[in-house]
């Protein structure tokens, strides 16, 4: 088995008429709208040409079944055989009817240009129908395990010349308690072919299944698709609600944002927050549903053509703006609705690039931090910015000094960088920053005054005492679902 690694730059841009495929199948492809072939299918479709078994992790929405119908297409088209009767050159099976429908219904789309006959059986409905298109002649039959069983048993289907076979979502088949069905279809089909399976998860199962079948596969997979909340690197600095506009302002300086989107929970929270940015020097404009569509409209140019750094805005105001590119996400409060924080984020991190979003949270938010946690399965790492550290409310109280007899000074007061006497009330303010400094030696969260404020979550950073397992697990890179050992492969087709 041998393995191929992740896109390499060139493989990024690569295009559907690199791949070698015949011209009536890039007619059909240009003709579907695709422009490029996703990264699924640039790992499979040179793999399944080159002839041999392919084992290929993917999950549906990856682009997987034009992974293997374009190429399958291709090998069958370039090799015609007479279209024999019940006898077709290609079985996919797949675990479900709708998803047979779907793999048999791209199997059309992509093969319009060409003359492959193709059809689909499932169980549920009349076999009859079924037998008598068989009959016609067949390349490319898609199939349901326990229909093409009844089918091959009353012979109504030969499934000795099988060129190409394709179990798709193994993993699910496996689930579904078909195994049995699969090793009976197997046992019908000849020795000499070409073996694709595809699976999005690899269990031993999986992976037994895949040792009996397979011939020296080739080994290809793409992640899950990602997620909003695994695209972007999320941080939360725990703030007082006092403090959150000074905070904004110092981290657009700091960091010198070009365009940021802020959400606020509420309309007038909206433009208080840009008149605060404005007078600082930031330009802002607030959309909410107080605004006419025309100064909503102008502010969104103004944000999307540069005029504007700063676009403040509400949740239902944001919904569906469509910023290309956005790189930061500010939310000056978190949304009590946790799916709306997904919705939130969503607006950078689109299109596979990489955004970052930092919520604002007052102790007063606590709850609704933990529902999106809960909501996105991680735990968002948390981070302090200097001068911006938030009380420790988990920390008791500093113990009162002693009060002062009315009407004298302080004895111990210190005199400012002003000159002012600040006395035993500043005394008292003291005891926490003091035990917070300790505290971030240890550390309890991470600091990051500087540019690395808006850096993907690491997991190896020294705030691991506040990320659980499971969330450090998230934060590290994707790791192959399935690590086969890399094997010479021969690269001959059939076995
Ligand atoms: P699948 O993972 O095979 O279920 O495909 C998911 C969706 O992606 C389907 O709606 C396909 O039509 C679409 N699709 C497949 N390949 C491409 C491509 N290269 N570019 C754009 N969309 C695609």
């Amino acid at each position: 088995m041998h393995t191929q690694d992740t896109l390499s730059p060139a493989d990024t841009t690569l295009q559907f008429n690199q791949l070698g495929l015949a011209a009536p199948i890039l007619r059909a492809i240009e003709d579907a709208g695709y422009t490029t072939p996703t990264p699924i299918q640039a790992k499979a479709i040179p793999q399944v040409l080159n002839g041999g078994d392919l084992l290929a992790g993917a999950q549906t929405g990856t682009g997987k079944t034009a992974g293997f119908t374009l190429p399958i297409l291709h090998v069958l088209s370039q090799a015609p055989t007479s279209t024999a009767k019940g006898k077709p050159r290609c079985l996919m099976l797949t675990p479900t009817r709708e998803l047979a429908a779907q793999i048999e219904e791209s199997v059309q789309t992509y093969g319009k240009y060409l003359p492959l006959k193709s059809m689909v059986v499932f169980g549920g409905v009349n076999i009859n129908p079924q037998i008598n298109r068989l009959n016609r002649g067949i390349d490319i039959l898609v199939a349901t395990p326990g229909r093409l069983l009844d089918l091959a048993n009353q012979k109504a289907v030969d499934l000795s010349g099988i060129e190409i076979l394709v179990l798709d979502e193994a993993d699910r088949m496996l689930d579904m308690g078909f195994i049995h069905d699969i090793k009976k279809v197997l046992a019908m089909l000849p020795k000499k072919r070409q073996n694709l399976l595809f699976s999005a998860t690899f269990s031993d199962e999986i992976k037994r299944l895949a040792d009996g079948l397979l011939n020296n596969p080739a080994f290809v997979e793409v992640a899950r698709r990602n997620t909003a909340s695994e695209m972007v690197a999320q941080t939360v600095h725990m703030v007082k609600q006092a403090h959150k506009s000074a905070l904004v302002c110092h981290l657009i300086k700091q960091h010198q944002w070009q365009q940021v989107l802020i959400f606020t929970r509420t309309k007038h929270g909206a433009n208080r927050l840009a008149e605060k940015l404005m007078k600082d020097g930031i330009t802002a404009a607030a959309i909410h549903g107080n605004k006419s569509q025309g100064a909503r409209t102008k502010a969104l140019a103004d944000f999307k053509n540069g005029a504007v750094t700063a676009l403040v805005a509400t949740d239902i105001a944001a919904r569906g703006l469509d910023i290309d590119q956005l790189p930061q996400v500010v939310n000056f409060e978190l949304p009590n609705v946790p799916e709306d924080y997904v919705h939130r984020i969503g607006r950078t991190g689109r299109a596979g690039s990489t955004g970052a979003a930092i919520s604002l949270v007052d102790f007063e938010e606590a709850k609704y931090l933990k529902d999106i946690e809960k909501l996105i399965k991680r735990e968002i790492p948390k981070a302090t910015v200097e001068g911006f550290e938030p009380p420790t409310k988990q920390e008791p109280e500093a113990p009162r000094p002693p009060k002062q007899p009315q009407g004298r000074r302080p004895q111990s007061g210190q005199q400012t960088a002003n000159g002012r006497n600040t006395g035993q009330a500043q005394q008292k303010n003291n005891a926490k920053p003091q035990k917070q400094h300790q505290s971030k030696q240890k550390p309890q969260s991470q600091s990051l005054g500087q540019s690395q404020q808006h850096a993907p979550a690491k997991p190896t950073m020294p705030h691991g005492r506040l990320i659980s397992e499971a969330a450090k697990h998230q934060a590290l890179p994707q790791t192959p679902l399935f690590a086969p050992k890399p094997v010479h492969r021969g690269g001959q087709r059939g076995r």
